[in-house]
């Protein structure tokens, strides 16, 4: 049973009673949540400074290229200069795919260029590209539903819109058209095929983001249309004349590279309790650099764990983790998974969706865990963070964990802004609010708070 304890003054004369058994898992009092909460609130600068740092002095990060090599570097030297023990890399090997030209341009009926990038994984056109007729679809399940005919031999364009939504909901949705679209048409006989962007602005800017050619299907160039540029495809379908565009596309697979997961600890009072698992990515896509996609993530995740770390000692040992190489296909969510899947967590959260403030919090974190999901809402509230659902939660590297049955908190970010910039140039670090990014490390820090299991050895001068 979980109890409330005054573990500020009560647990130094447990603990001074020495060799009694381990504490049983307790939450913190409430003033002490609140304290950590409210200083993160007003102060918090850890999270703001690793995001500064990371895209500064490192910038994109392309999953198992040199450059995010240096990125594992930068976190080691960080994490260690943070005070975080046995921060170590743990590398894995992956395919590793490159961006080379992308140009278009119609070629009639209005000849003009076009804005458009490749998605991952895309094939290539040869060197001097290719032209073709465009043929023209509202969505996935039109291209299903085309005669292969109506396809072969042309260049498919698929227009889906995305509206912006607060939980980003859309996202699954209308992806399809990116995910699962260039796989389509190259079974129908296609030659290449170009989507409107994943995106909810009008700026010039194309998204990119992973597809994986399935089922046998053959690779042909996959891209993106910027939001305007795709506009102004269908305008000129709209005159009703074939449309010719003409498309350079030469990306292509390197040799296989390394990749890492970034692993540190901030070790617990009691290390024979499960521990907390935390984190966010640590690879971008190459177009920006990649700030709020995911520099923000494990910027967060550890500003939260090194105030933990600054109060004192966690009665559980909390692990972050810099997760390597998510964007081409979560290879170290499967790495991590296939090392630490014998592990038992007490709670595991990933950080993945932007800066901007955590409007709500969803749990599954198992039977007999009332008394924490109370004080973990409780604690919160205060910040305008809502009560989600207990039964379902998740995150792109912890979602083999999850299916495996281990406990997992989703600590809800605002989503409105996030698909104006996600896998576009203009994802860079002036698109960060300060402001919710405190609010969202106040969130996360409450949250440790509460599930690290107290503060077993707390620093008095700062915290009594
Ligand atoms: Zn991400
Ligand atoms: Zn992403």
């Amino acid at each position: 049973m979980y109890k409330l304890i005054l573990a500020v003054t009560a647990l130094p004369l447990i603990m001074a009673a020495a060799p009694l058994p381990a504490p049983a898992p307790v939450i913190p009092p409430p003033a002490l949540i609140a304290a950590l909460r409210d200083d993160a609130l007003a102060n918090d600068h850890i999270a703001w400074d690793i995001t500064e740092g990371l895209t500064t002095e490192v910038g994109q990060r392309l999953a198992g290229t040199e450059a995010e090599a240096r990125a594992r570097d930068w976190a080691v030297r960080r994490l260690t200069a943070m005070g975080f023990a046995n921060v170590h890399v743990e590398p894995f090997t992956m395919p590793v795919w490159v961006r080379g030209a992308e140009t278009a341009e119609i070629v009639a009926p209005f000849p003009q260029k076009l804005v458009l990038t490749a998605l991952g994984n895309s094939g290539a056109t040869p060197a001097e590209g290719l032209t073709g007729e465009i043929v023209a679809f509202d969505s996935v399940e039109a291209l299903i539903a085309a005669p292969d005919a109506m396809v072969r031999g042309r260049i498919v364009f698929i227009d889906h819109r995305m509206m912006p939504t607060q939980d980003g909901s859309g996202y699954g949705q209308f992806g399809a058209p990116r995910r699962q679209g260039p796989t389509i048409a190259s079974k129908k006989g296609a030659i290449a095929i170009v989507v409107r962007s994943i995106g909810t602005d009008h700026h010039r800017n194309p998204h990119t983001g992973v597809q994986s050619f399935a089922d046998g299907a053959r690779p042909i160039p996959a891209a993106a249309l910027s939001v305007p540029d795709a506009e102004q495809l269908a305008r000129i379908l709209a005159r009703g004349r074939p449309v010719t565009i003409h498309l350079t596309l030469t990306p292509h697979f390197v040799a296989p590279g390394q990749s890492g997961n970034v692993v540190a600890d901030l070790v617990g009072g009691d290390p024979s309790l499960p521990m907390l698992l935390i984190g966010g990515h640590l690879d971008s896509w190459d177009l920006g650099t990649g700030a709020i996609d995911d520099a923000s993530g494990v910027a967060i995740a550890t500003a939260a764990a090194k105030r933990i770390m600054d109060a004192g000692r966690p009665l559980r040992t909390i692990r972050v983790v810099w997760f390597g190489a998510e964007e081409p296909g979560t290879f170290g969510a499967a790495a991590f998974a296939k090392a630490h899947g014998g592990d038992r967590f007490a709670a595991m959260a990933e950080s993945d969706f932007g800066a901007d403030r955590i409007w709500k919090i969803d749990t599954r974190l198992g039977e007999g865990r009332k008394a924490v999901e109370d004080a973990l809402f409780a604690a919160v509230a205060p910040l305008g963070v809502l009560k989600g659902v207990t039964n379902k939660a998740g995150g792109s590297d912890l979602d083999e964990l999850v299916e495996a049955g281990q406990p997992v908190i989703a600590l809800r970010q605002d989503g409105t802004r996030y698909f104006d910039w996600h896998h576009t140039p203009d994802d860079t670090i002036d698109k960060i609010d300060k402001g919710q990014l405190r609010q969202n490390v106040a969130t996360w820090t409450a949250m440790l708070a509460v599930l690290s299991g107290g503060i077993a050895e707390p620093k008095p001068s700062r915290w009594r």
